[in-house]
Protein backbone atom coordinates (compact mmCIF):
# COMPACT_ATOMS: atom_id res chain seq x y z
CA UNK A 1 0.00 0.00 0.00
CA UNK A 2 1.21 3.59 -1.00
CA UNK A 3 0.26 6.90 0.12
CA UNK A 4 0.81 9.79 -2.16
CA UNK A 5 0.63 13.04 0.31
CA UNK A 6 -1.49 15.88 -0.66
CA UNK A 7 -2.63 19.13 1.20
CA UNK A 8 -6.22 19.95 2.01
CA UNK A 9 -7.30 16.39 1.57
CA UNK A 10 -11.23 16.44 0.51
CA UNK A 11 -11.73 13.12 -1.07
CA UNK A 12 -9.99 9.39 -0.87
CA UNK A 13 -9.29 7.11 -3.95
CA UNK A 14 -7.45 3.98 -4.13
CA UNK A 15 -5.46 3.33 -7.06
CA UNK A 16 -5.75 -0.26 -7.98
CA UNK A 17 -3.13 -1.78 -10.15
CA UNK A 18 -3.74 -5.18 -12.15
CA UNK A 19 -1.12 -4.44 -15.13
CA UNK A 20 -1.60 -3.63 -18.74
CA UNK A 21 0.55 -1.33 -21.00
CA UNK A 22 0.20 1.58 -19.09
CA UNK A 23 2.67 0.34 -16.56
CA UNK A 24 4.95 -1.78 -18.66
CA UNK A 25 8.43 -0.72 -19.88
CA UNK A 26 10.83 -2.33 -22.47
CA UNK A 27 12.32 -4.89 -20.88
CA UNK A 28 15.98 -5.19 -23.35
CA UNK A 29 16.76 -8.90 -22.72
CA UNK A 30 13.89 -10.16 -24.42
CA UNK A 31 13.02 -6.90 -26.35
CA UNK A 32 8.88 -7.07 -24.83
CA UNK A 33 7.32 -4.92 -22.81
CA UNK A 34 6.93 -6.38 -19.60
CA UNK A 35 5.23 -4.97 -15.94
CA UNK A 36 7.28 -2.92 -13.56
CA UNK A 37 6.85 -2.08 -9.82
CA UNK A 38 3.85 0.27 -9.69
CA UNK A 39 5.74 2.73 -7.38
CA UNK A 40 7.41 3.47 -11.07
CA UNK A 41 4.06 4.86 -12.32
CA UNK A 42 4.13 7.23 -9.34
CA UNK A 43 7.28 8.66 -10.14
CA UNK A 44 6.04 8.98 -13.58
CA UNK A 45 2.77 10.93 -12.71
CA UNK A 46 3.80 13.66 -10.23
CA UNK A 47 0.88 15.77 -11.02
CA UNK A 48 -1.02 13.17 -8.99
CA UNK A 49 0.48 15.12 -6.04
CA UNK A 50 -1.60 18.43 -7.37
CA UNK A 51 -4.75 16.92 -6.87
CA UNK A 52 -6.12 17.38 -2.89
CA UNK A 53 -7.40 13.96 -2.36
CA UNK A 54 -5.88 11.26 -0.74
CA UNK A 55 -4.56 8.58 -2.99
CA UNK A 56 -3.46 5.08 -1.85
CA UNK A 57 -2.29 2.70 -4.07
CA UNK A 58 -2.29 -1.53 -3.99
CA UNK A 59 -0.16 -3.48 -6.45
CA UNK A 60 -1.87 -6.89 -7.57
CA UNK A 61 1.14 -9.77 -7.58
CA UNK A 62 1.60 -11.24 -10.10
CA UNK A 63 0.51 -7.67 -12.64
CA UNK A 64 -0.53 -9.09 -14.99
CA UNK A 65 -0.98 -8.68 -18.97
CA UNK A 66 -4.46 -8.44 -19.08
CA UNK A 67 -4.64 -11.58 -21.65
CA UNK A 68 -4.18 -13.82 -18.75
CA UNK A 69 -7.23 -12.47 -16.95
CA UNK A 70 -9.29 -15.22 -15.16
CA UNK A 71 -12.69 -14.40 -12.94
CA UNK A 72 -10.12 -14.68 -10.21
CA UNK A 73 -9.16 -11.36 -10.63
CA UNK A 74 -12.96 -9.84 -10.49
CA UNK A 75 -12.92 -12.13 -7.45
CA UNK A 76 -10.36 -10.45 -5.81
CA UNK A 77 -11.40 -6.79 -7.25
CA UNK A 78 -14.83 -7.53 -6.16
CA UNK A 79 -12.92 -8.51 -2.62
CA UNK A 80 -10.37 -5.87 -2.25
CA UNK A 81 -12.92 -3.01 -3.04
CA UNK A 82 -15.75 -4.88 -0.81
CA UNK A 83 -12.44 -4.43 2.08
CA UNK A 84 -12.08 -0.94 1.61
CA UNK A 85 -15.20 0.31 0.73
CA UNK A 86 -15.96 2.49 3.83
CA UNK A 87 -12.52 4.15 3.13
CA UNK A 88 -12.47 5.61 -0.16
CA UNK A 89 -14.53 7.70 -2.28
CA UNK A 90 -14.14 6.01 -5.53
CA UNK A 91 -11.79 3.21 -6.86
CA UNK A 92 -9.74 3.54 -9.95
CA UNK A 93 -8.61 0.47 -11.55
CA UNK A 94 -5.08 0.36 -13.56
CA UNK A 95 -6.09 -2.81 -16.30
CA UNK A 96 -4.41 -3.78 -19.69
CA UNK A 97 -7.06 -2.83 -22.02
CA UNK A 98 -7.51 -6.11 -24.19
CA UNK A 99 -9.85 -7.94 -21.30
CA UNK A 100 -10.55 -4.36 -19.74
CA UNK A 101 -14.38 -4.38 -21.56
CA UNK A 102 -14.57 -8.00 -20.00
CA UNK A 103 -13.18 -7.11 -16.51
CA UNK A 104 -15.65 -3.84 -16.38
CA UNK A 105 -18.65 -5.98 -17.44
CA UNK A 106 -18.02 -8.65 -15.10
CA UNK A 107 -17.37 -6.14 -12.02
CA UNK A 108 -20.71 -4.17 -12.72
CA UNK A 109 -22.96 -7.47 -12.47
CA UNK A 110 -20.93 -8.28 -8.95
CA UNK A 111 -21.61 -5.24 -7.30
CA UNK A 112 -25.05 -4.14 -7.08
CA UNK A 113 -26.13 -0.96 -5.52
CA UNK A 114 -22.66 1.03 -6.10
CA UNK A 115 -22.78 3.94 -4.78
CA UNK A 116 -18.97 5.08 -5.56
CA UNK A 117 -17.34 5.20 -8.77
CA UNK A 118 -15.36 2.48 -9.48
CA UNK A 119 -13.10 3.56 -13.00
CA UNK A 120 -11.29 1.17 -15.15
CA UNK A 121 -8.33 2.86 -17.17
CA UNK A 122 -5.10 2.28 -18.76
CA UNK A 123 -3.38 2.84 -21.98
CA UNK A 124 -1.89 2.27 -25.43
CA UNK A 125 1.25 3.89 -24.86
CA UNK A 126 3.05 3.01 -21.35
CA UNK A 127 3.40 5.63 -19.12
CA UNK A 128 6.49 6.10 -19.44
CA UNK A 129 6.86 6.61 -23.80
CA UNK A 130 6.99 10.13 -24.53
CA UNK A 131 3.59 10.29 -26.37
CA UNK A 132 1.79 8.21 -23.93
CA UNK A 133 -2.34 8.60 -23.26
CA UNK A 134 -1.84 6.87 -19.83
CA UNK A 135 -1.11 10.08 -18.06
CA UNK A 136 -4.26 12.27 -19.05
CA UNK A 137 -6.36 8.92 -18.32
CA UNK A 138 -5.36 8.21 -15.13
CA UNK A 139 -5.43 11.93 -13.94
CA UNK A 140 -8.88 12.47 -15.24
CA UNK A 141 -9.89 9.30 -14.06
CA UNK A 142 -8.82 9.91 -10.44
CA UNK A 143 -10.43 13.38 -11.07
CA UNK A 144 -13.85 11.38 -11.95
CA UNK A 145 -13.68 9.21 -8.71
CA UNK A 146 -13.69 11.67 -6.54
CA UNK A 147 -16.00 13.82 -8.11
CA UNK A 148 -19.05 14.56 -6.51
CA UNK A 149 -22.49 16.84 -6.19
CA UNK A 150 -23.46 19.69 -4.26
CA UNK A 151 -25.11 17.12 -1.63
CA UNK A 152 -21.68 15.05 -1.53
CA UNK A 153 -22.96 11.66 -3.53
CA UNK A 154 -20.34 10.87 -6.15
CA UNK A 155 -21.59 11.92 -10.12
CA UNK A 156 -20.58 8.70 -11.19
CA UNK A 157 -21.43 5.81 -8.95
CA UNK A 158 -20.85 2.99 -11.34
CA UNK A 159 -18.28 0.64 -13.14
CA UNK A 160 -16.90 2.85 -16.44
CA UNK A 161 -14.03 2.78 -18.48
CA UNK A 162 -12.50 6.38 -18.81
CA UNK A 163 -10.47 6.35 -22.30
CA UNK A 164 -9.20 9.15 -24.43
CA UNK A 165 -11.59 11.90 -23.13
CA UNK A 166 -14.85 9.66 -22.61
CA UNK A 167 -15.85 7.90 -20.40
CA UNK A 168 -18.48 4.82 -21.15
CA UNK A 169 -20.73 2.65 -18.88
CA UNK A 170 -18.38 -0.91 -18.22
CA UNK A 171 -20.84 -3.17 -19.72
CA UNK A 172 -21.71 -0.80 -22.62
CA UNK A 173 -17.55 -0.99 -23.58
CA UNK A 174 -15.79 -2.78 -26.61
CA UNK A 175 -12.68 -2.69 -27.58
CA UNK A 176 -12.57 -1.52 -30.60
CA UNK A 177 -9.07 -0.68 -31.48
CA UNK A 178 -6.12 -1.85 -30.73
CA UNK A 179 -3.60 1.00 -32.29
CA UNK A 180 -5.33 4.16 -31.68
CA UNK A 181 -6.11 5.97 -28.53
CA UNK A 182 -9.64 5.76 -29.19
CA UNK A 183 -9.67 1.93 -28.06
CA UNK A 184 -13.07 1.58 -26.69
CA UNK A 185 -16.70 2.54 -28.23
CA UNK A 186 -19.91 2.45 -26.38
CA UNK A 187 -21.99 1.89 -30.00
CA UNK A 188 -25.22 1.52 -27.95
CA UNK A 189 -25.22 3.56 -24.92
CA UNK A 190 -24.32 7.27 -25.11
CA UNK A 191 -21.06 8.40 -22.84
CA UNK A 192 -21.86 9.27 -19.60
CA UNK A 193 -18.50 12.08 -19.35
CA UNK A 194 -16.44 13.85 -22.20
CA UNK A 195 -13.36 15.48 -20.68
CA UNK A 196 -12.18 18.67 -22.16
CA UNK A 197 -10.95 22.05 -20.80
CA UNK A 198 -13.89 20.38 -18.44
CA UNK A 199 -15.23 17.17 -18.05
CA UNK A 200 -19.26 17.55 -18.32
CA UNK A 201 -21.21 14.72 -17.37
CA UNK A 202 -24.18 13.32 -18.67
CA UNK A 203 -25.81 13.68 -15.43
CA UNK A 204 -29.48 12.39 -16.55
CA UNK A 205 -28.18 9.43 -18.15
CA UNK A 206 -25.95 8.31 -15.14
CA UNK A 207 -27.67 5.60 -12.40
CA UNK A 208 -27.78 6.23 -9.58
CA UNK A 209 -28.82 4.16 -6.10
CA UNK A 210 -31.88 3.54 -5.00
CA UNK A 211 -30.65 4.68 -1.01
CA UNK A 212 -27.12 6.24 -0.65
CA UNK A 213 -26.47 4.73 2.64
CA UNK A 214 -27.08 1.30 1.69
CA UNK A 215 -24.11 -0.48 1.35
CA UNK A 216 -23.64 -2.36 -2.42
CA UNK A 217 -24.03 -6.11 -2.04
CA UNK A 218 -20.99 -7.65 -3.56
CA UNK A 219 -21.67 -11.06 -5.17
CA UNK A 220 -19.05 -13.15 -5.43
CA UNK A 221 -20.21 -16.36 -6.94
CA UNK A 222 -19.26 -16.69 -11.02
CA UNK A 223 -20.99 -19.62 -12.91
CA UNK A 224 -18.66 -19.93 -15.83
CA UNK A 225 -20.12 -22.73 -17.80
CA UNK A 226 -20.38 -20.89 -20.37
CA UNK A 227 -19.36 -21.12 -24.57
CA UNK A 228 -19.75 -18.49 -27.45
CA UNK A 229 -20.64 -19.75 -30.73
CA UNK A 230 -19.87 -16.98 -33.40
CA UNK A 231 -21.96 -17.84 -36.29
CA UNK A 232 -19.94 -17.78 -40.28
CA UNK A 233 -20.86 -19.34 -43.49
CA UNK A 234 -19.66 -22.90 -43.67
CA UNK A 235 -19.97 -23.52 -39.93
CA UNK A 236 -20.97 -27.24 -39.91
CA UNK A 237 -22.68 -29.36 -37.79
CA UNK A 238 -20.18 -30.99 -35.42
CA UNK A 239 -18.56 -27.79 -34.78
CA UNK A 240 -22.37 -26.37 -33.69
CA UNK A 241 -22.78 -28.99 -31.81
CA UNK A 242 -19.69 -29.51 -29.84
CA UNK A 243 -19.94 -25.56 -28.68
CA UNK A 244 -23.59 -25.67 -27.62
CA UNK A 245 -24.77 -29.13 -26.79
CA UNK A 246 -21.43 -29.92 -24.60
CA UNK A 247 -21.93 -31.53 -21.37
CA UNK A 248 -20.19 -29.13 -19.25
CA UNK A 249 -22.07 -25.86 -21.04
CA UNK A 250 -24.57 -24.40 -19.26
CA UNK A 251 -25.21 -21.71 -21.40
CA UNK A 252 -24.46 -20.25 -24.48
CA UNK A 253 -24.34 -16.97 -26.39
CA UNK A 254 -24.95 -17.55 -29.78
CA UNK A 255 -23.63 -14.41 -31.58
CA UNK A 256 -26.03 -14.15 -35.12
CA UNK A 257 -26.15 -12.03 -37.71
CA UNK A 258 -27.50 -8.87 -38.05
CA UNK A 259 -30.86 -8.20 -35.96
CA UNK A 260 -30.15 -11.84 -34.59
CA UNK A 261 -30.56 -14.04 -37.19
CA UNK A 262 -29.09 -17.60 -37.83
CA UNK A 263 -28.81 -20.28 -41.08
CA UNK A 264 -32.72 -21.27 -41.68
CA UNK A 265 -31.20 -24.72 -42.35
CA UNK A 266 -33.06 -27.89 -40.59
CA UNK A 267 -29.77 -29.32 -38.78
CA UNK A 268 -29.37 -25.92 -37.25
CA UNK A 269 -32.12 -25.72 -35.93
CA UNK A 270 -32.38 -29.17 -34.87
CA UNK A 271 -29.34 -29.13 -32.96
CA UNK A 272 -30.40 -25.51 -31.06
CA UNK A 273 -33.28 -27.33 -29.99
CA UNK A 274 -31.72 -30.24 -29.15
CA UNK A 275 -29.78 -27.98 -27.08
CA UNK A 276 -32.73 -25.74 -25.55
CA UNK A 277 -34.53 -29.75 -24.31
CA UNK A 278 -30.89 -30.48 -22.77
CA UNK A 279 -31.67 -27.04 -20.24
CA UNK A 280 -28.82 -25.55 -21.78
CA UNK A 281 -29.75 -21.60 -22.17
CA UNK A 282 -29.06 -20.27 -25.07
CA UNK A 283 -28.84 -16.32 -25.39
CA UNK A 284 -29.01 -14.25 -28.91
CA UNK A 285 -26.38 -11.66 -29.05
CA UNK A 286 -25.78 -9.75 -32.68
CA UNK A 287 -22.39 -9.76 -34.01
CA UNK A 288 -23.13 -6.19 -35.27
CA UNK A 289 -21.01 -3.37 -33.72
CA UNK A 290 -24.12 -1.42 -32.87
CA UNK A 291 -27.74 -2.59 -32.92
CA UNK A 292 -29.63 -4.85 -31.06
CA UNK A 293 -31.34 -8.34 -31.94
CA UNK A 294 -34.89 -8.66 -32.76
CA UNK A 295 -36.18 -12.00 -33.73
CA UNK A 296 -39.79 -10.93 -35.22
CA UNK A 297 -38.21 -9.31 -38.35
CA UNK A 298 -36.80 -12.41 -40.21
CA UNK A 299 -38.42 -15.88 -40.56
CA UNK A 300 -34.66 -17.31 -39.75
CA UNK A 301 -34.82 -14.96 -36.08
CA UNK A 302 -38.17 -16.13 -35.33
CA UNK A 303 -37.23 -19.71 -35.55
CA UNK A 304 -34.79 -19.16 -33.34
CA UNK A 305 -36.68 -17.76 -30.88
CA UNK A 306 -39.58 -21.06 -30.91
CA UNK A 307 -36.74 -23.06 -30.64
CA UNK A 308 -35.94 -21.45 -26.90
CA UNK A 309 -33.42 -18.49 -27.86
CA UNK A 310 -33.59 -15.83 -25.42
CA UNK A 311 -33.06 -12.25 -26.79
CA UNK A 312 -29.88 -10.47 -25.75
CA UNK A 313 -31.10 -7.33 -26.92
CA UNK A 314 -28.40 -4.66 -27.52
CA UNK A 315 -25.74 -6.51 -25.25
CA UNK A 316 -21.94 -6.56 -26.19
CA UNK A 317 -20.72 -10.17 -25.82
CA UNK A 318 -18.35 -8.96 -23.35
CA UNK A 319 -21.83 -7.80 -21.15
CA UNK A 320 -23.57 -10.83 -22.07
CA UNK A 321 -20.57 -13.03 -20.81
CA UNK A 322 -20.50 -11.09 -17.08
CA UNK A 323 -24.12 -11.31 -16.85
CA UNK A 324 -24.38 -15.26 -17.47
CA UNK A 325 -21.28 -15.72 -15.17
CA UNK A 326 -23.12 -14.05 -12.85
CA UNK A 327 -26.30 -14.91 -13.07
CA UNK A 328 -25.59 -18.51 -13.43
CA UNK A 329 -23.81 -18.04 -9.89
CA UNK A 330 -26.73 -16.44 -8.49
CA UNK A 331 -29.15 -19.04 -9.76
CA UNK A 332 -29.71 -22.90 -9.86
CA UNK A 333 -32.77 -22.66 -11.24
CA UNK A 334 -32.79 -21.69 -14.95
CA UNK A 335 -36.22 -19.75 -14.77
CA UNK A 336 -34.35 -17.20 -12.69
CA UNK A 337 -31.41 -16.66 -15.21
CA UNK A 338 -33.53 -16.44 -17.69
CA UNK A 339 -35.61 -13.54 -15.78
CA UNK A 340 -32.14 -11.77 -15.01
CA UNK A 341 -31.51 -11.79 -18.33
CA UNK A 342 -34.97 -10.65 -19.85
CA UNK A 343 -34.11 -7.94 -16.95
CA UNK A 344 -31.69 -4.39 -17.48
CA UNK A 345 -30.23 -5.46 -14.11
CA UNK A 346 -26.99 -2.74 -14.45
CA UNK A 347 -28.03 -0.32 -17.53
CA UNK A 348 -26.53 -3.41 -19.75
CA UNK A 349 -29.06 -3.06 -22.17
CA UNK A 350 -32.18 -0.90 -23.83
CA UNK A 351 -35.05 -2.72 -24.52
N1 LIG B 1 -1.74 -6.64 -23.73
C1 LIG B 1 -2.00 -5.46 -22.93
C2 LIG B 1 -3.02 -5.83 -21.86
O1 LIG B 1 -4.17 -5.91 -22.16
C3 LIG B 1 -2.49 -4.35 -23.77
C4 LIG B 1 -2.81 -3.09 -23.03
O2 LIG B 1 -2.70 -2.94 -21.85
O3 LIG B 1 -3.23 -2.15 -23.69
O4 LIG B 1 -2.65 -6.07 -20.75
Amino acid sequence: MKHINTSGEKSAILLIYTGGTIGMKEDPAVQALKPFNFSQILEEVPELGKFAYRIDSYTFDPLIDSSDVEPSLWLSLAELIEERYDSYDGFVILHGTDTMAYSASALSFMIEGLTKPVIFTGSQLPIGAPRTDGKENLISSVEIAAAKDSEGHAIVPEVCIYFDTVLIRGNRASKTNSDNFRAFRSPNFPPLAEAGINIRYNTGLIRRPEDWSRRPVFHKTLDTRVSILKMHPGITPQIVRTIICGQDTRAVIIETYGAGNAPSKEWFLSIVQDASSMGKILLNVTQCQAGSVNMDIYATGKCLKDAGVMNGYDSTTESALGKLFHLLGLHNDNCDVKAGLESDLRGEISK
